[in-house]
Protein backbone atom coordinates (compact mmCIF):
# COMPACT_ATOMS: atom_id res chain seq x y z
CA UNK A 1 0.00 0.00 0.00
CA UNK A 2 1.31 3.30 -0.96
CA UNK A 3 2.47 5.26 2.40
CA UNK A 4 -0.08 7.79 2.09
CA UNK A 5 -2.73 5.36 2.07
CA UNK A 6 -1.69 4.08 5.15
CA UNK A 7 -1.23 7.18 6.61
CA UNK A 8 -5.39 7.54 6.21
CA UNK A 9 -5.70 4.42 7.92
CA UNK A 10 -3.67 5.73 11.03
CA UNK A 11 -5.07 8.85 12.06
CA UNK A 12 -8.09 8.79 13.62
CA UNK A 13 -6.23 6.37 16.38
CA UNK A 14 -2.83 8.37 15.78
CA UNK A 15 -5.49 12.04 17.14
CA UNK A 16 -7.15 10.14 19.43
CA UNK A 17 -3.73 8.92 21.45
CA UNK A 18 -2.18 11.95 20.86
CA UNK A 19 -4.63 14.02 21.90
CA UNK A 20 -4.73 12.06 25.71
CA UNK A 21 -0.63 12.09 25.77
CA UNK A 22 -0.94 16.09 25.39
CA UNK A 23 -3.86 16.76 27.02
CA UNK A 24 -4.55 14.28 29.83
CA UNK A 25 -7.35 16.44 31.09
CA UNK A 26 -10.33 15.60 29.29
CA UNK A 27 -11.85 19.52 29.07
CA UNK A 28 -8.55 20.58 27.69
CA UNK A 29 -8.31 18.17 24.73
CA UNK A 30 -11.12 20.32 22.32
CA UNK A 31 -8.24 22.71 21.98
CA UNK A 32 -5.55 20.11 20.92
CA UNK A 33 -7.33 18.49 18.60
CA UNK A 34 -7.71 20.90 16.00
CA UNK A 35 -4.04 21.80 16.25
CA UNK A 36 -2.62 17.87 16.04
CA UNK A 37 -5.30 17.87 13.20
CA UNK A 38 -3.01 20.27 11.88
CA UNK A 39 0.02 18.54 12.37
CA UNK A 40 -0.98 15.62 11.18
CA UNK A 41 -2.47 16.92 7.76
CA UNK A 42 1.44 18.46 7.66
CA UNK A 43 2.93 15.47 7.75
CA UNK A 44 0.43 13.77 5.39
CA UNK A 45 1.57 16.85 3.32
CA UNK A 46 5.67 15.98 3.72
CA UNK A 47 5.26 12.44 2.68
CA UNK A 48 3.25 13.04 -0.23
CA UNK A 49 5.94 15.61 -1.52
CA UNK A 50 8.65 13.75 0.03
CA UNK A 51 9.65 17.91 1.45
CA UNK A 52 9.48 17.51 5.14
CA UNK A 53 10.03 21.27 5.37
CA UNK A 54 5.69 21.78 5.39
CA UNK A 55 5.80 20.74 9.00
CA UNK A 56 7.90 24.25 9.60
CA UNK A 57 5.01 26.65 9.73
CA UNK A 58 3.65 24.75 12.77
CA UNK A 59 6.92 24.34 14.42
CA UNK A 60 7.59 27.80 13.83
CA UNK A 61 3.98 28.30 15.77
CA UNK A 62 4.32 25.90 18.46
CA UNK A 63 7.98 28.03 19.18
CA UNK A 64 6.73 30.98 19.44
CA UNK A 65 3.85 30.19 21.64
CA UNK A 66 6.25 29.22 24.36
CA UNK A 67 6.08 30.56 27.25
CA UNK A 68 8.28 33.01 29.53
CA UNK A 69 9.14 29.65 32.04
CA UNK A 70 9.81 27.52 29.23
CA UNK A 71 12.46 29.65 27.75
CA UNK A 72 14.19 30.30 30.79
CA UNK A 73 14.51 26.68 31.40
CA UNK A 74 17.22 24.52 29.34
CA UNK A 75 14.58 22.38 28.81
CA UNK A 76 12.44 22.71 25.30
CA UNK A 77 8.62 21.51 25.80
CA UNK A 78 8.65 21.90 21.98
CA UNK A 79 11.33 19.06 21.66
CA UNK A 80 9.61 17.11 24.12
CA UNK A 81 5.99 17.61 22.49
CA UNK A 82 7.56 16.31 19.27
CA UNK A 83 9.04 12.99 21.10
CA UNK A 84 5.85 12.16 22.59
CA UNK A 85 4.63 12.58 18.93
CA UNK A 86 7.08 10.85 17.36
CA UNK A 87 6.98 7.31 19.75
CA UNK A 88 3.62 7.64 19.15
CA UNK A 89 3.18 7.41 16.00
CA UNK A 90 5.69 4.66 16.19
CA UNK A 91 3.44 2.93 18.36
CA UNK A 92 0.10 3.40 16.46
CA UNK A 93 1.78 2.45 13.15
CA UNK A 94 2.63 -1.10 14.90
CA UNK A 95 -0.65 -1.75 16.39
CA UNK A 96 -2.97 -0.63 13.42
CA UNK A 97 -0.95 -1.81 10.65
CA UNK A 98 0.64 -5.24 9.52
CA UNK A 99 4.28 -5.60 9.65
CA UNK A 100 5.55 -4.65 6.64
CA UNK A 101 3.42 -1.91 5.97
CA UNK A 102 4.24 -0.42 9.76
CA UNK A 103 8.06 -0.85 8.36
CA UNK A 104 6.89 1.38 5.05
CA UNK A 105 5.45 4.35 7.11
CA UNK A 106 8.36 4.35 9.95
CA UNK A 107 11.13 5.04 7.36
CA UNK A 108 9.28 8.59 5.51
CA UNK A 109 7.81 9.25 9.42
CA UNK A 110 11.67 9.20 11.03
CA UNK A 111 12.80 11.49 8.15
CA UNK A 112 9.82 14.12 8.83
CA UNK A 113 10.47 13.86 12.89
CA UNK A 114 14.34 14.20 12.10
CA UNK A 115 13.41 17.54 10.42
CA UNK A 116 11.38 18.28 13.08
CA UNK A 117 13.74 17.77 15.87
CA UNK A 118 16.42 19.81 14.02
CA UNK A 119 13.82 22.64 13.41
CA UNK A 120 12.70 23.10 16.60
CA UNK A 121 15.81 22.85 18.22
CA UNK A 122 17.00 25.94 15.69
CA UNK A 123 13.75 27.93 16.28
CA UNK A 124 14.16 26.90 20.26
CA UNK A 125 18.08 28.27 20.81
CA UNK A 126 17.19 31.42 18.86
CA UNK A 127 14.11 32.27 21.55
CA UNK A 128 16.24 31.72 24.11
CA UNK A 129 18.83 34.55 23.15
CA UNK A 130 16.24 36.55 21.48
CA UNK A 131 14.80 36.27 25.32
CA UNK A 132 18.41 36.35 26.97
CA UNK A 133 19.39 39.20 25.20
CA UNK A 134 16.18 41.21 25.87
CA UNK A 135 16.31 40.55 29.18
CA UNK A 136 20.20 41.94 29.06
CA UNK A 137 18.75 45.12 27.34
CA UNK A 138 15.85 45.68 29.74
CA UNK A 139 18.32 45.32 32.34
CA UNK A 140 21.16 47.54 31.24
CA UNK A 141 17.86 50.15 31.02
CA UNK A 142 17.30 50.06 34.51
CA UNK A 143 20.85 49.98 35.63
CA UNK A 144 21.19 53.38 33.34
CA UNK A 145 18.49 54.67 35.36
CA UNK A 146 19.52 53.18 38.01
CA UNK A 147 23.26 55.14 37.45
CA UNK A 148 21.66 58.43 36.21
CA UNK A 149 19.58 59.00 39.25
CA UNK A 150 22.80 58.16 41.62
CA UNK A 151 24.40 60.65 39.68
CA UNK A 152 21.88 63.18 40.11
CA UNK A 153 21.74 62.40 43.59
CA UNK A 154 25.06 63.14 44.10
CA UNK A 155 25.26 66.02 41.86
CA UNK A 156 22.47 67.27 43.76
CA UNK A 157 23.16 66.54 47.45
CA UNK A 158 26.76 67.89 47.04
CA UNK A 159 25.79 70.92 45.81
CA UNK A 160 23.21 71.37 48.66
CA UNK A 161 26.13 70.56 51.31
CA UNK A 162 28.29 72.88 49.77
CA UNK A 163 26.44 75.78 50.73
CA UNK A 164 26.35 75.39 54.68
CA UNK A 165 29.92 74.16 54.69
CA UNK A 166 31.45 77.02 53.20
CA UNK A 167 29.46 78.98 55.72
CA UNK A 168 31.09 76.81 58.46
CA UNK A 169 34.29 77.48 57.13
CA UNK A 170 34.02 81.03 56.77
CA UNK A 171 32.96 81.69 59.89
CA UNK A 172 35.29 79.36 61.43
CA UNK A 173 38.42 81.37 59.69
CA UNK A 174 36.76 85.07 60.90
CA UNK A 175 36.72 83.29 64.24
CA UNK A 176 40.05 82.06 63.95
CA UNK A 177 41.28 85.81 63.12
CA UNK A 178 39.45 87.62 65.47
CA UNK A 179 40.84 85.38 68.32
CA UNK A 180 44.41 85.70 66.80
CA UNK A 181 44.06 89.38 67.74
CA UNK A 182 43.26 89.16 71.31
CA UNK A 183 43.91 86.56 73.40
CA UNK A 184 44.01 83.08 72.75
CA UNK A 185 44.61 80.25 73.94
CA UNK A 186 46.49 76.97 72.57
CA UNK A 187 43.25 75.00 73.71
CA UNK A 188 40.87 77.09 71.32
CA UNK A 189 43.75 77.68 68.84
CA UNK A 190 43.25 73.26 68.43
CA UNK A 191 40.20 73.41 68.37
CA UNK A 192 39.12 76.36 65.81
CA UNK A 193 42.26 74.39 63.66
CA UNK A 194 40.30 71.23 64.16
CA UNK A 195 36.95 72.52 62.82
CA UNK A 196 39.15 74.25 59.36
CA UNK A 197 40.50 70.77 58.84
CA UNK A 198 37.20 68.84 58.91
CA UNK A 199 35.45 71.25 56.60
CA UNK A 200 38.77 71.60 54.21
CA UNK A 201 38.28 67.77 54.02
CA UNK A 202 34.34 68.06 53.64
CA UNK A 203 34.88 70.37 50.87
CA UNK A 204 37.62 67.92 49.02
CA UNK A 205 35.06 65.02 49.35
CA UNK A 206 31.80 66.87 47.80
CA UNK A 207 34.22 68.18 44.88
CA UNK A 208 35.45 64.73 44.30
CA UNK A 209 31.05 63.86 44.41
CA UNK A 210 30.59 66.43 42.16
CA UNK A 211 33.56 65.64 39.82
CA UNK A 212 32.64 62.32 39.69
CA UNK A 213 29.11 63.25 38.57
CA UNK A 214 30.61 65.62 35.83
CA UNK A 215 31.78 62.55 34.62
CA UNK A 216 29.49 60.46 34.68
CA UNK A 217 26.98 62.54 33.19
CA UNK A 218 29.74 63.41 30.28
CA UNK A 219 29.30 66.93 31.23
CA UNK A 220 33.24 67.78 31.90
CA UNK A 221 34.73 70.89 30.71
CA UNK A 222 38.11 70.63 30.39
CA UNK A 223 40.14 74.71 30.01
CA UNK A 224 43.15 73.50 27.61
CA UNK A 225 46.16 75.62 28.03
CA UNK A 226 50.04 74.67 27.37
CA UNK A 227 51.09 72.70 29.79
CA UNK A 228 54.24 71.52 30.30
CA UNK A 229 54.25 68.15 32.28
CA UNK A 230 57.74 69.13 34.79
CA UNK A 231 56.06 72.25 36.01
CA UNK A 232 53.22 69.97 37.08
CA UNK A 233 55.42 67.31 38.49
CA UNK A 234 57.31 69.64 40.51
CA UNK A 235 54.02 71.59 42.05
CA UNK A 236 53.22 68.09 42.99
CA UNK A 237 56.44 66.94 44.36
CA UNK A 238 56.40 70.45 46.80
CA UNK A 239 52.36 70.19 47.53
CA UNK A 240 53.82 66.33 48.82
CA UNK A 241 56.74 67.46 50.86
CA UNK A 242 55.57 67.49 54.40
CA UNK A 243 53.37 64.39 53.98
CA UNK A 244 56.41 62.52 52.23
CA UNK A 245 59.01 63.58 55.47
CA UNK A 246 56.59 62.65 58.16
CA UNK A 247 55.92 59.14 56.43
CA UNK A 248 59.89 59.08 56.11
CA UNK A 249 59.27 58.17 52.58
CA UNK A 250 61.30 59.23 49.62
CA UNK A 251 60.25 61.02 46.10
CA UNK A 252 62.25 60.06 43.75
CA UNK A 253 61.92 62.26 40.11
CA UNK A 254 63.71 60.52 37.02
CA UNK A 255 63.58 63.18 34.08
CA UNK A 256 62.45 61.84 31.47
CA UNK A 257 62.05 63.08 27.58
CA UNK A 258 58.85 64.61 26.99
CA UNK A 259 58.46 65.84 30.66
CA UNK A 260 59.65 69.05 29.20
CA UNK A 261 57.33 69.37 25.93
CA UNK A 262 54.62 71.43 25.61
CA UNK A 263 51.47 69.77 25.46
CA UNK A 264 47.60 71.56 25.45
CA UNK A 265 45.68 70.28 27.99
CA UNK A 266 43.79 71.58 31.48
CA UNK A 267 46.69 72.36 33.90
CA UNK A 268 44.11 72.08 36.92
CA UNK A 269 42.86 68.61 36.02
CA UNK A 270 46.26 67.22 35.09
CA UNK A 271 47.17 68.24 38.94
CA UNK A 272 44.57 66.32 40.00
CA UNK A 273 45.00 63.43 38.54
CA UNK A 274 48.93 63.19 39.61
CA UNK A 275 47.44 64.68 42.80
CA UNK A 276 44.87 61.19 43.40
CA UNK A 277 47.35 58.94 42.27
CA UNK A 278 50.63 60.48 44.25
CA UNK A 279 48.90 60.69 47.68
CA UNK A 280 47.68 56.96 46.89
CA UNK A 281 51.00 55.84 46.31
CA UNK A 282 51.77 57.59 49.71
CA UNK A 283 49.04 56.13 51.84
CA UNK A 284 49.03 52.70 50.78
CA UNK A 285 53.15 52.87 51.04
CA UNK A 286 54.64 52.01 54.32
CA UNK A 287 56.96 54.22 56.15
CA UNK A 288 60.01 54.45 55.07
CA UNK A 289 59.38 53.28 51.54
CA UNK A 290 59.90 54.93 48.24
CA UNK A 291 57.75 56.41 45.54
CA UNK A 292 59.41 56.95 42.26
CA UNK A 293 57.54 59.20 39.49
CA UNK A 294 59.38 58.83 35.77
CA UNK A 295 57.79 58.08 32.31
CA UNK A 296 58.84 58.38 28.48
CA UNK A 297 57.92 59.77 24.83
CA UNK A 298 55.82 57.65 23.08
CA UNK A 299 54.80 58.05 19.68
CA UNK A 300 51.93 60.65 20.01
CA UNK A 301 51.71 60.07 23.90
CA UNK A 302 53.52 60.72 26.95
CA UNK A 303 54.18 58.60 29.72
CA UNK A 304 53.77 59.15 33.37
CA UNK A 305 54.50 56.49 35.92
CA UNK A 306 54.22 56.54 39.48
CA UNK A 307 55.64 53.61 41.19
CA UNK A 308 55.41 52.62 44.80
CA UNK A 309 57.13 50.21 46.82
CA UNK A 310 54.09 49.81 48.55
CA UNK A 311 51.22 47.26 49.55
CA UNK A 312 50.41 46.41 46.02
CA UNK A 313 46.85 45.66 44.31
CA UNK A 314 45.25 42.07 43.58
CA UNK A 315 45.36 41.29 40.33
CA UNK A 316 41.60 41.11 40.21
CA UNK A 317 41.07 44.38 41.34
CA UNK A 318 43.56 45.80 38.76
CA UNK A 319 40.56 47.40 36.51
CA UNK A 320 37.86 47.80 39.28
CA UNK A 321 39.45 50.50 41.52
CA UNK A 322 38.54 52.74 38.85
CA UNK A 323 35.25 52.28 39.87
CA UNK A 324 33.04 54.37 41.67
CA UNK A 325 33.10 53.93 45.23
CA UNK A 326 36.01 50.91 45.39
CA UNK A 327 37.74 50.60 48.30
CA UNK A 328 39.66 47.62 48.84
CA UNK A 329 41.07 46.19 52.27
CA UNK A 330 38.94 47.14 55.71
CA UNK A 331 36.48 49.66 54.68
CA UNK A 332 36.59 50.88 58.62
CA UNK A 333 39.58 52.39 57.76
CA UNK A 334 38.54 56.37 57.73
CA UNK A 335 41.49 58.93 58.40
CA UNK A 336 41.27 62.82 58.71
CA UNK A 337 44.58 62.53 57.15
CA UNK A 338 45.17 62.19 53.51
CA UNK A 339 47.74 60.87 53.48
CA UNK A 340 47.72 58.20 56.33
CA UNK A 341 49.02 54.82 56.13
CA UNK A 342 46.25 52.82 54.80
CA UNK A 343 43.57 55.75 55.42
CA UNK A 344 40.13 55.22 54.00
CA UNK A 345 38.53 57.36 51.23
CA UNK A 346 35.33 57.81 49.30
CA UNK A 347 36.76 55.77 46.52
CA UNK A 348 36.04 58.32 43.84
CA UNK A 349 40.39 59.15 43.35
CA UNK A 350 41.09 57.05 40.73
CA UNK A 351 37.41 57.06 39.12
CA UNK A 352 37.70 60.63 38.69
CA UNK A 353 41.14 60.56 37.80
CA UNK A 354 40.27 58.06 34.54
CA UNK A 355 37.53 60.04 33.87
CA UNK A 356 39.76 63.66 33.52
CA UNK A 357 42.51 61.22 31.34
CA UNK A 358 40.05 60.04 29.12
CA UNK A 359 38.23 63.53 28.18
CA UNK A 360 41.70 64.36 27.27
CA UNK A 361 41.93 61.54 25.13
CA UNK A 362 44.70 59.46 27.18
CA UNK A 363 44.37 56.64 29.39
CA UNK A 364 45.42 55.69 32.82
CA UNK A 365 46.07 51.87 34.65
CA UNK A 366 48.15 50.10 36.84
CA UNK A 367 50.55 46.98 37.42
CA UNK A 368 51.02 45.31 40.73
CA UNK A 369 52.25 41.96 41.51
CA UNK A 370 49.75 41.15 43.93
CA UNK A 371 48.59 42.47 47.25
CA UNK A 372 51.02 41.60 50.03
CA UNK A 373 51.04 43.90 53.29
CA UNK A 374 54.12 41.74 54.11
CA UNK A 375 56.28 41.62 51.07
CA UNK A 376 55.29 45.11 49.91
CA UNK A 377 55.36 44.14 45.91
CA UNK A 378 54.32 47.89 45.14
CA UNK A 379 52.08 49.04 41.93
CA UNK A 380 52.91 51.21 39.24
CA UNK A 381 50.41 53.77 37.94
CA UNK A 382 50.68 54.35 34.10
CA UNK A 383 49.09 57.86 32.51
CA UNK A 384 49.33 57.99 29.33
CA UNK A 385 48.54 61.79 27.95
CA UNK A 386 48.29 62.36 24.20
CA UNK A 387 51.17 64.85 22.60
CA UNK A 388 48.61 67.97 21.60
CA UNK A 389 50.43 70.72 19.49
CA UNK A 390 47.76 72.75 18.01
CA UNK A 391 45.08 73.67 20.83
CA UNK A 392 41.47 71.71 20.47
CA UNK A 393 39.61 75.20 19.48
CA UNK A 394 40.45 77.90 18.05
CA UNK A 395 39.41 80.58 20.75
CA UNK A 396 42.37 79.03 22.54
CA UNK A 397 44.55 79.21 19.15
CA UNK A 398 43.88 83.02 19.24
CA UNK A 399 44.69 83.18 23.16
CA UNK A 400 48.43 81.50 23.03
CA UNK A 401 49.23 81.62 19.16
CA UNK A 402 51.97 83.95 20.08
CA UNK A 403 53.36 81.96 22.91
CA UNK A 404 53.11 79.19 20.40
CA UNK A 405 54.90 81.38 17.65
CA UNK A 406 57.70 81.52 20.59
CA UNK A 407 57.90 78.27 21.18
CA UNK A 408 58.04 76.92 18.16
P1 LIG B 1 40.07 57.22 47.44
O1 LIG B 1 39.44 58.38 46.75
O2 LIG B 1 39.28 56.71 48.58
O3 LIG B 1 41.53 57.42 47.75
P2 LIG B 1 40.78 55.80 45.07
O4 LIG B 1 39.76 55.74 43.99
O5 LIG B 1 41.87 56.79 44.90
O6 LIG B 1 40.01 55.99 46.43
O7 LIG B 1 41.42 54.37 45.26
C1 LIG B 1 40.58 53.24 45.35
C2 LIG B 1 41.27 52.09 46.04
O8 LIG B 1 42.33 51.59 45.21
C3 LIG B 1 41.96 52.46 47.34
O9 LIG B 1 41.05 52.44 48.42
C4 LIG B 1 42.98 51.33 47.47
O10 LIG B 1 42.38 50.20 48.00
C5 LIG B 1 43.37 51.05 46.02
N1 LIG B 1 44.64 51.74 45.65
C6 LIG B 1 44.76 52.90 44.96
N2 LIG B 1 46.06 53.22 44.78
C7 LIG B 1 46.79 52.25 45.35
C8 LIG B 1 48.20 51.99 45.52
N3 LIG B 1 49.12 52.83 45.04
N4 LIG B 1 48.55 50.87 46.18
C9 LIG B 1 47.64 50.01 46.66
N5 LIG B 1 46.30 50.18 46.55
C10 LIG B 1 45.87 51.28 45.91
Amino acid sequence: MREIELLKLIRSDWLKRATQALAPASSLRDNFWPELERFFDRIEQAVESNNPGFLDPIIADWSTSQTQSELQSTASSLTEILNTLMILSLEVCKDTLGEDDSFTLIHPLLVIYGHAFSRAAELDSQAKVNFVSNQLSLTNQSLEKLNRSKSDFIAVSAHELKTPLTLIDGYASMLKETLEQGAFSSYQDVLLTGILNGTRRLHDIINDMIDASLIDNEILNLSFQPVWLSQLISILATENETAVKERRQTLKIIPFEGMNQMTYGDPERLIQVLRNVLTNAIKFTPDDGAITISGRKLPGFIEITVADTGIGIDSEYLSLIFEKFIRLGASALHSSGKTKYKGGGPGLGLHIAKGIIENHGGTIWVESLGYDELACPGSTFHILIPIRIDPPDARIAKLFGSLLNNIK
